[in-house]
């Protein structure tokens, strides 16, 4: 793509095998390959000391890779120095020049570069105008909010046109109303600019909202890479179906058997449940006949009724509820848990009409993914 100012800003990484060990032994990275593709926003997903700051940094450069090569633009880039790189970075502390206005802080980048001020003036108020901060150009940083400090390190990591821009929790010193409004902010407008964007976040919100695709990472390992609905309704490991998603997908061990006369049956604990040999639940879990294996579901993809209901029907008794006020959860003995709404989709405040008291309960499994048991 061509940006406004006629430069070329086409942008690639590609991590190969990539390993990083510090000197004291810490196995930080353990070879990951990944490919970022020109305009998209990879998030890097994990929980605290996963590694994604170090994946960061060694594309940065300001790490050195262990082991394996990373590509810039299909280039080999393990010995270009970071101000050779075309990316801009953006810090969870900002990094702002207090005595600088915030015109003078996003013009910096331009002024080194040598930009005439002319140019150098229409691009800032571009920039600006960009991320409605034009009515602050004359203040200093310590006269802005939180947010408005967040925008003009925006500003001033765009302003060049970075290739690819590098972000590692960029919104988690700000409250949680203003890190919804500025997500979405941030990941418009790099998709405005079609820049290349790597987005390092522990939180799983920020990930599924603001990514064309998740990485996620355990461990300094790659667990599973794709796009929100990917990584959400299909995770490549039991690791990732349990980290994504509030509540947890409910994980119940069972095992398979493909009957010759087309169906599939799944043993779990004291129940069996039958599934037609053409039901899209059948061929999640089809290939592991006579194995046990750990089967997955969404409550949200759980439909409560009534417990004696004839069919494919997950039975079990409600430990309790729990009102979210959009909606209820019901924790089941059999290790599950459910949504509980009407026909049309209100929470309940108790269980359906007709079983209260007993607290029985009975669901039908809409969606399923099943992967073997993990032993570690
Ligand atoms: P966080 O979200 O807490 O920043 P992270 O997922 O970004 O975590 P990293 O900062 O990449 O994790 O760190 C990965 C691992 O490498 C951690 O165990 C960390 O302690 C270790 N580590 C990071 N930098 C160094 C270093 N310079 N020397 C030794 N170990 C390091």
């Amino acid at each position: 793509s061509a940006d406004k100012l006629g430069e070329v800003t086409v942008s690639t990484v590609a991590l190969k095998d990539v390993s990083k060990v510090f000197k004291d032994g810490t196995l930080a990275v353990d070879k990951i390959n990944l490919d970022v593709n020109d305009g998209e926003f990879m998030v890097l997903l994990g929980p605290s000391g996963c590694g994604k700051s170090t994946v960061l940094r060694m594309i940065a450069g300001l790490e050195d890779p262990t082991e394996g090569a990373v590509l810039l633009d299909g280039e080999l880039a393990n010995d270009l120095p970071p101000r050779d790189r075309k990316i801009a970075m953006v810090f969870q502390d900002f990094a702002l020049y207090p005595h600088m206005t915030v015109g003078d802080n996003i013009a910096f980048p331009l002024r080194l570069a040598g930009v005439e001020p002319e140019p150098r003036g229409e691009r800032v108020t571009d920039v600006a105008s960009a991320l409605g901060i034009n009515d602050v150009l004359a203040r200093k940083p310590g006269q802005l909010s939180g947010g408005q400090r967040q925008r003009v390190a925006m500003g001033r990591a765009i302003v060049r046109r970075p290739g690819l821009f590098l972000m590692d929790e960029p919104l988690s010193n700000l409250d949680s109303g203003l890190r919804a409004e500025l997500r979405a902010e941030i990941s418009g407008l790099t998709r405005e600019l079609g820049v290349t964007t790597v987005y390092v976040t522990h939180d799983q919100a920020e990930a599924l909202t603001m990514a064309d695709r998740v990485a996620i990472m355990r461990r300094g390992v790659l667990q599973d890479v794709g796009t929100p609905t990917q990584v959400y309704g299909r995770p490549a490991t039991l690791y990732v179906a349990a980290f994504l998603g509030s509540p947890r997908m409910n994980l119940l061990e069972a095992s398979v058997y493909v009957h010759l006369d087309r169906y599939v049956t799944l043993n779990l604990g004291d129940q069996a449940l039958y599934l037609p040999w053409n039901d899209i639940r059948s061929r999640a879990v089809a290939h592991y006949h006579g194995e046990r294996i750990v089967v997955g579901m969404r409550a949200e993809a759980l439909t409560p009724v009534a417990p004696d209901s004839p069919g494919d029907v997950l039975r079990g008794r409600i430990r309790y509820l729990e009102h979210h006020g959009h909606e209820s959860l019901a924790f089941l003995d059999i290790g599950a848990t459910a949504i509980m709404v009407d026909e049309m989709g209100a929470p309940l405040d108790s269980p359906p009409i007709g079983q209260r008291g007993l607290r029985r309960f009975g669901a039908v499994m809409q969606r399923l993914t099943g992967k073997p048991v993990e032993t570690e």
